[in-house]
């Protein structure tokens, strides 16, 4: 084991001398550790097999920033109210870093910091060059207007700009928890507004609408990363031999918790590669299949766009208590929300044969320990939802160039998308023809979409790849594999760099 005593001089800038407030929710009343805590514990068994020095693994584990931020809003009923906001850089190895920005309740500096580090690991194993943060606002976004949370996040982007905390070369937010496109629209336009000299201005923050800027699937990139790796692992005839199952995707059953962004996305291309989406788990209730075909997705979508909920919608038996869905037999579980939610309480009970961690750190090392004692397989946050920040790379790039995808000429267009048939008609071997249908369906056509998708493909099939690889040759489950692969990478990157001064 190396030993944290060996610790470089501390890199450490502790932006604000309040104290940090002690880990929020999580699984403490079940003896887990805190989220922070669980996150070094997985570190930790990476790194007792990692080759590389103590110091290097003593940086690469630090935060190196913390910003507290306190701030007044007026509020539409006249009061004032102090609104508290962190953002955490945790490695500086590459630039800029990178991360979303959460609103949620139980947000606080040890959460923050924890999201961060799970940021730095996760674009190591895509091999996306950023360094990890996070940051976060304490509110329930629920409860305020649509001008209180302008107000709050242009203020709080205001926070960041003031303590050189954003900026398309320094440190670039995304969407996460409880924040979408019409934030980070808010975001850039203050930024634009204070920094008018930046000309990358637009690329302080992605995840942006189309229209300001964005890029065209990133909405859906999280969900399709997940989606890509499920379908590489239910295709591996070995893996899931061992698991008892047969190949494929077509007739599994899943449960999913978290009707969001990324909950939503990954049971739709589930769906509609002919799985079984058998029940879904939301904080106000969730949904179960009675008809024994699965939920009908589109329709679960089309309901909750229209009632912001998806209980009572009329297809399934809605439940009011979620988490037990949590613990429904069924193939794959996958938990698409917040962290620590199968902990030591309840990983016994757990039915599936995979877990596929959509959410960051959704499982407690006490509970995977308990889930492996029972042959379940865990598909680790670090590869399963890099698809996210994946295509928020594309869309930096996109920005920092100035330009948008596709535009090519008709005729070269055309002589691309024979090409691209003429190569999966090879694949399905001598003769074969697809009708003329199928071609015409083949690609939309050379848009935008189709590059980040392949884009996004070819990043977790090759990531996916190499974190299977890694758990052979080290004889480790998928998780430390990826620790392994990220924190070797890392390590390269500051040996190779030096210490400055
Ligand atoms: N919040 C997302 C995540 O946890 C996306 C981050 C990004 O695109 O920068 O990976």
């Amino acid at each position: 084991r190396y030993s944290t005593a060996a610790a470089v001089s501390s890199t450490t800038t502790t932006v604000t001398s309040t104290t940090t407030t002690p880990a929020g929710h999580g699984a403490i009343a079940h003896g887990d550790p805190s989220f922070l805590e669980s996150v070094d514990i997985y570190f930790d068994k990476a790194a007792a097999i990692a080759s590389t020095t103590p110091d290097i693994l003593a940086q690469i584990k630090a935060c190196n920033n913390i910003l507290k931020v306190q701030f007044p809003l007026k509020c539409a009923n006249g009061t004032v109210e102090l609104i508290e906001g962190y953002r955490a850089q945790h490695s500086h190895h590459r630039l800029p870093v990178k991360g979303g920005i959460r609103m949620a309740p139980n947000v606080d500096a040890d959460e923050t910091m924890a999201l961060a580090a799970l940021m730095t690991f996760k674009c190591a194993v895509v091999d996306v060059p950023f360094g990890g943060a996070k940051g976060g606002i304490k509110i329930d976004p629920t409860k305020y207007s649509m001008n209180e949370k302008e107000a709050i996040i242009r203020r709080y982007t205001s926070e960041l700009v003031r303590k050189n905390f954003i900026g398309p070369s320094i440190d670039v937010p995304a969407p996460d928890y409880g924040t979408g496109p019409q934030e980070m629209a808010w975001i850039k336009d203050t930024f634009e507004h204070l920094q008018p000299n930046d000309i990358n201005g637009s690329a302080c923050v992605t995840g942006k609408p189309l229209e300001e800027g964005g890029i065209d699937g990133r909405t859906e990139a999280t969900g399709l990363g997940v989606f890509f790796c499920l379908r590489e692992f239910l295709n591996d005839e070995t893996l899931v031999a061992r698991l008892g199952m047969t190949k494929g995707i077509k007739g599994k059953t899943f449960i999913v918790q978290g009707f969001g962004n990324v909950g939503r996305h990954t049971v739709d291309y589930i769906h509609g590669a002919g799985g079984k989406i058998i029940a879904i788990a939301e904080a106000d209730g969730g949904l179960v299949d009675e008809s024994g075909d699965g939920l009908d997705i589109p329709a679960v979508k089309a309901y909750h766009k229209k009632k912001g909920t998806i209980t009572g919608f009329p297809g399934a038996k809605t439940m009011k208590f979620a988490p037990s869905i949590l613990e429904l037999p069924c193939d794959v579980l996958i938990p698409a929300a917040l962290e620590s939610q199968i902990h030591s309480g309840n990983a016994g009970n757990i039915k599936a044969k995979i877990v596929a961690e959509a959410a960051n750190g959704p499982v407690t090392p006490l509970a995977e320990t308990i889930l492996e004692d029972n042959d379940v397989v865990i598909l680790p946050d670090l590869l399963l939802n890099a698809g996210g920040v994946t295509v928020s790379y594309f869309e930096w790039l996109k920005n920092l160039n100035h330009i948008h995808f596709g535009r090519m000429s008709k005729r070269m267009e055309e002589r691309g998308k024979r090409v691209l048939i003429d190569a999966l008609e090879n694949e399905f071997g001598n003769g074969h023809r697809f009708s003329d249908t199928v071609r015409s369906q083949v690609v939309k056509g050379n848009t935008e979409v189709d590059f980040v998708w392949s884009g996004l493909e070819e990043t977790m099939l090759s990531s996916w790849e190499c974190v299977k690889k890694i758990a052979e040759e080290r004889k480790c489950n998928f998780r430390t594999a990826a620790y392994l692969i990220a924190i070797e990478r890392i390590a390269t990157c500051y040996r190779v760099s030096g210490i400055f001064p």
